[in-house]
This record gives structure tokens, sequence and C-alpha cells, in this order.
């Protein structure tokens, strides 16, 4: 990718994510390495897996934004899945070929990036929008133009054994809320009719056979080889 290319991409990026800071474009370039290093384009459809080491409501979270965009693997399209492992990692999955490549920020990368002036007022607490922007727009600047081996450490292409389940197109009308539903996600009733998760009040109750495999257990899942 040229950098005209990655400049769009990047200013792309800042409309969805909607604040400059430092975690999107660092997202970006670590699914644009591992796309790169696995040999793989920006997937249209499903078919690439992204795995987001990252959680929820902490420092590692922005990056995502910045993982969809390169790969093409997004929440809608369902093929990026958070691992809440809390680390600056991604594995991206060819589950044709069953392989896949692991990215990650480099410890002396993150330091540094906490200790930036920009860091510092997110860890004071402001939010990133109200935070000086020329503080932040250094911050983005410095992300997207470091070379990749000062920010990332990149695995050697290895193994991996991914199966997406089936997209299905049944759906059917729920028998208490009358709304249509997709026909995996329903639930027989007392009564024995079909509803919604929504009316059995379990919003959160998620087929056992769609929940993603999370990989044997250990903290370091996935543990390719690091070049
Ligand atoms: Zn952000
Ligand atoms: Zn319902």
């Amino acid at each position: 990718m040229d950098e005209r290319e990655m400049k769009e991409w990047l200013e792309l990026g800042l409309k969805f994510h909607g604040h400059v800071c430092g975690g999107m474009p660092l997202g970006f370039r670590a699914g644009l390495l591992a796309r790169e290093t696995l040999g793989v384009e920006r997937e249209p459809n499903s078919r690439l897996v992204a795995l987001a080491e990252t959680g929820e409501y902490h420092l590692a979270g922005c990056w995502v934004d910045g993982i969809m965009l390169a790969t093409g693997c997004t929440y809608g399209k369902g093929n990026i899945h958070k691992l809440f492992f809390g680390k600056w990692a991604v594995t991206l999955v060819d589950p044709g070929r069953s392989r896949a490549i692991r990215v990650s920020v480099r410890n002396d990368a993150l330091e540094q990036a906490f200790n930036s002036p920009f860091l510092k007022q997110r860890l004071a607490g402001v939010p990133p929008s109200e935070i000086d922007q020329n503080l932040a727009r250094a911050q983005f600047d410095s992300v997207a133009a470091a070379p990749n081996d000062r920010l990332f450490q990149v695995s050697a292409p290895f193994n991996f054994e991914w199966k997406s389940p089936e997209t299905t197109f049944a759906v059917q009308r729920c028998a208490q809320c009358g709304e249509i539903t997709v026909t995996r996600h329903m639930r027989v009733n007392a009564e024995g009719k079909a509803v919604c998760a929504a009316c059995l009040h379990s919003p959160f109750d998620y087929p056992e056979d769609l929940v993603v495999t999370r990989g044997p257990e250990g903290c370091c899942w996935p543990t390719p080889d690091k070049t």
C-alpha cells in the first residue's frame, strides 16, 4: 500500500472512529502488516477472521477500529472477535488455507506511547476529543509514520484451523413479540412456542454452537513461534 492510499484509509478511519488518537492508526498498521505478511487482500466478505486480544473500556480499545479498517474483518460481518486478554495483539486467520499470523505491539512502543503527552492526558481522564488536538495529531502522525519494526513483532505464519458457523438465512416471527428473528437465535418457551431470546428475558443467551472457540488455556494464546 503506497503512502497516498494509506493516508486515504486513515482519513476514512478518523471519520469512522470519531476522534484523533494513536490507537486507531496503530490497529490499522497492525492489520495491514498482518494482511501483507499472510499475503491476503482486504476481506470483502467474511472469509478471513481477525482475533483481537483486546477487551473493552481500557486503552486497548481504540485500535480494534483500525484493525477492522485494514483487514475488512468487521463486527457487522461477524469475522472479528475480541478475546478479552487485554493485550495489543491480533491474529489474522485465513481459514481456507488454515494459516494465520499474529502481530503484536512491542512493549517499548507501548511504553513510549503511555509516556506521550497525549496519553498522559488520557490517563488523567480527559476524553480524546477534548485533548489539545495538536497533541492528538502528533500522536496519530508518529504512529502512522513509524517503521513496522519499531512498532510490531510479527510471528511466522502458522497452522490454525478455524471453522466459522454456517451463515443462515432462516428467519421466522417470534410467537410473542411478532418481530422477525433469525431462527437459530430463537428459543422454545414453556408453551412450546418459538420465541426470540429477548422475550425470554435472556438477550445474552447465545446459542452454544455459535460461541467462538477461545483457544487453549493460557495468556499467550495462540502461541506461534516468534520471528
Ligand atoms: Zn481512539
Ligand atoms: Zn420476541
